[in-house]
């Protein structure tokens, strides 16, 4: 049994389903992952309900905190869930959770548990609004305001993975208007993803070169590799100029995959610097501090805080 577990959290994904126990300072204690069955609905709930046994079986509390994110949308009035990678579009998992177990298990988009734990004792800490922003295999981001998760309409996070490229920097670099697998064309996740890196390579030199070789041989002093980044920076940077103008954070806190990139935030703050924009304000960035781990704390945190709130009413 862990001796201090005070909280849980799962983080439900495409490929794994990552259940952990947290003590009260919320440092990760026990970890345990196991694959996402992604054949029906009730598989996956299976699953996932052996990972919420789990971590209140290794607690020694069947009343343990437990928040579970998700790779998509929950509707906050309607329960009713929506993604593209893990069988839950239609379904009430929430309400599949409270039959089973007599209880709540808040559920947020996996973008907005990020912001929520980067802006609590993370890299966004002491920021009063931050964006956290995933850029892995897709890009999504989520919003903390004022170290909490503000009410959206639907449960909808910010999908700025699916905002649309502007149309004269395509043109400038000859770039083709890539279809998405949201079913629109051109949206910003495929061109500054960690694969987004990868294509550009690929629609740029002629060679399909993968993410982090893009970024070593440019390193290495490889120049059509480095013009590929740099074009890949341009863009990455017209996604943080939208969201600037959408949401005007003091901090964009960045995760995924693509953070993992040596000198990420100097490249980016650097080409963000020199945007002709007039006098806006540029939020600072940052990396991560909780890393993969960064989503699953903010649901322990959400937890914690939604028990306390019903103990005290
Ligand atoms: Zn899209």
């Amino acid at each position: 049994m862990t001796v201090s577990a005070t909280s849980g959290a799962i983080d439900l994904g495409g490929t794994k389903i990552e259940a952990r126990l947290f003590d009260a300072g919320l440092n990760s204690l026990q970890t345990r992952r196991i694959d996402t069955p992604t054949t029906s609905y009730a598989a996956m709930m299976e699953a996932l309900c052996a990972q919420i046994d789990w971590l209140l079986e290794q607690s020694g509390q069947a009343d343990l905190p437990v928040g579970i994110c998700v790779p998509g949308v929950i509707d906050p009035e309607s329960g009713i869930a929506f993604a593209a990678n893990v069988p839950i579009t239609g379904e009430n998992p929430g309400q599949t959770l409270a039959h089973r177990y007599g209880r709540e298990f808040p559920l947020e988009n996996d973008c907005m548990a990020l912001a929520l734990s980067e802006a609590n004792g993370g890299a966004g800490e002491g920021y009063s609004s931050v964006v956290g922003l995933i850029m892995g295999t897709g890009v999504g981001a989520g919003f903390a305001l004022s170290g909490s998760i503000p009410m959206r309409h639907g449960g909808i996070a910010v999908e700025i993975g699916h905002i649309g490229m502007p149309a004269d920097i395509l043109a400038r670099h000859g770039l083709p208007v890539s279809p998405c697998g949201c079913g629109r064309k051109g949206c910003m996740e495929r061109y500054v993803a960690g694969s987004g890196l990868g294509r550009l390579s690929e629609w740029l030199t002629g060679t399909a070169v993968a993410g982090p070789e893009v970024v070593s041989r440019a390193a290495a002093g490889d120049a059509r590799m480095a013009m590929v980044l740099d074009v890949w920076t341009e863009l990455a940077v017209e996604c943080l100029l939208t969201l600037q103008l959408t949401l005007a954070p003091q901090c964009i806190v960045i995760g995924g995959g693509v953070s993992r990139m040596p000198g990420l935030v100097e490249r980016l703050q650097a080409a963000l610097a020199v945007t002709d924009f007039g006098a806006l304000r540029l939020p600072q960035l940052r990396i991560a501090e909780h890393g993969d781990s960064s989503g699953a704390r903010g649901m322990a945190l959400l937890a914690v805080a939604r028990r306390k709130m019903q103990k005290d009413i």
